[in-house]
């Protein structure tokens, strides 16, 4: 999801904490604002909730920490979450089923155990060679 969708739909899905965050005396006025905000739209919708919630602090601090903050944190150490994207080798012979997988390209190219050929990068395997 794009930073200003997850703005968006942040305010939207916590409407009623961030009437919580709100001074008393404007959130009504605020809420109302955030309504139309919300009406707009992610595209449009997201750029004008910023600028209005940033006047507050507490709501600004909420949104940086929802957004940017601990919860992302959190976030990407749950299992599965992708860290770095992986590169994945595997061994050009058609046969073969070997992968390996790497975070950066490796130097030098590791072999297949089994056909001790250089490991090539899944998408240009292809339809793989006869190897011995
Ligand atoms: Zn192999």
């Amino acid at each position: 999801m794009k930073a200003h969708e997850e703005l968006f739909f942040l305010v939207k899905n916590n409407r009623e904490l961030l009437r919580n965050l709100l001074p008393r005396e404007d959130a009504d006025r605020v809420m109302s604002d955030v309504d139309a905000c919300l009406s707009l739209g992610p595209d449009e919708g997201a750029v004008r909730l910023r600028r209005l919630l940033q006047r507050y602090k507490p709501v600004r601090k909420w949104l940086e920490e929802e957004l940017y903050g601990e919860s992302e944190r959190l976030r990407s150490q749950l299992p599965g979450y992708p860290k770095v994207p992986l590169l994945r080798y595997v061994c050009p012979c058609r046969e073969c089923g070997y992968e390996k997988l790497f975070s950066q390209a490796p130097d030098p190219l590791p072999l297949c155990p089994e056909h001790e050929e250089p490991l090539v990068i899944a998408e240009e395997k292809g339809l793989g060679r006869e190897c011995a």
